[in-house]
């Protein structure tokens, strides 16, 4: 007997190859792997793998706005509710992108630094006012080793106006001194490390390391919540499993653009009251197909009554 063929048959290669050659089992092998990276169905419907049960393909539904949809990427929120699946919330993602082009971040940065500061000083406060404080205050401390030396005596009056500074001063010295102790004084480019830090909560990390150091980031602040919510790609009031949810059917180079999106979305049209006549995705909304629309269904049927014919009263004689 040939070295091959006891080869072959250890190997577990199929019918036919016990006359193998060696040269021929590293073909064989090389074609088992081909395979196997092209899935069990592949490999099923070649005869090549005897223990390979088909995968069962589930039926195709109807198309909808998404396209072609499929059972297995249905998607449901903790309530059951059912959510847009991934096709439907690109599909919803691409309208919003289109209706708000160019959607970035509206705070005034050029460091990663700086930008995590603004960041912590947003909270509560809006980005126009940030916006005001800032550039005097990066003057004074341009980076964590010189913020890191100020005294909350000093920072309080520059920062009063964006809110809560008694707070905020003592994160951005605590977070400034935790840099330069444990970083050399550089913004970390990691989720872990930088929640780490005094004062930066998942959302700051992710605003950061989105915008400033080029690691996939989906912050999910109030607007990314009511937005992502009423429209139905995703179903929480917690922004740690809405952020989930969306990563989930997003690739990572859409997550930091779509937040932009969604927040400003949620600044301009869908606001608490929302402007829905104006709204790209009104007809794949949730909340407008079951709140707003059906409140203008029964507004309307009375009117409709009151146009229809007229009783004629006949004269009594
Ligand atoms: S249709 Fe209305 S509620 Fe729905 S996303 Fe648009 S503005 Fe918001």
């Amino acid at each position: 007997m040939r070295p091959g063929s006891n080869a072959a048959a250890a190997l577990g290669a199929p019918p036919g190859s016990q006359g193998a050659t060696t040269e021929n089992i590293g073909q064989y092998l090389r074609e088992e792997q081909r395979r196997e990276a092209r899935g069990p169905n592949a490999a099923a419907a070649l005869g090549c793998r005897r223990d390979a049960a088909p995968v069962e393909r589930r039926p195709q539904r109807g198309r909808r706005a998404g396209g072609p949809e499929c059972r297995r990427d249905l998607r449901h929120g903790l309530s059951g509710r059912r959510m847009k699946t991934s096709r439907e919330t690109r599909a919803i993602l691409d309208s919003l992108e289109a209706q708000h082009p160019g959607a970035d971040t509206e705070l005034h940065y050029t460091t990663a630094f700086q930008l995590l500061v603004a960041t912590i000083l947003s909270a509560q406060s809006t980005d126009a006012r940030v916006n005001m404080v800032t550039p005097a205050l990066f003057k004074r401390y341009r980076d964590a080793r010189a913020l890191s030396k100020a005294t909350t005596a000093a920072l309080e009056p520059q920062i009063h106006s964006t809110g809560f500074f008694r707070a905020k001063s003592k994160s951005l010295i605590g977070m400034a001194q935790a840099l330069v102790k444990d970083h050399g004084g550089a913004v970390p480019a990691s989720m872990e490390a930088l929640i780490e830090l005094p004062g930066v909560g998942r959302k700051t990390a992710n605003v950061v390391l989105g915008h400033a150091l080029g690691v996939p980031g989906l912050p999910v602040d109030r607007h990314v919540l009511r937005v992502a919510n009423r429209i139905g790609v995703a179903e929480s009031d917690d922004p740690v499993v809405v952020e989930q949810q969306l990563c989930d059917v997003l690739p990572p180079e859409r997550w930091t653009r779509t937040s932009d999106t969604l927040i400003l979305h949620g600044r301009r049209i869908c606001r608490p009251k929302p402007l829905c006549d104006q709204c790209n995705v009104r007809d794949d909304c949730d909340f407008y197909r079951t709140s707003v629309a059906r409140v203008r269904v029964r507004r309307a049927k009375p009117a409709r009554q009151a146009s229809g014919p007229t009783r004629i009263r006949t004269p009594r004689r």
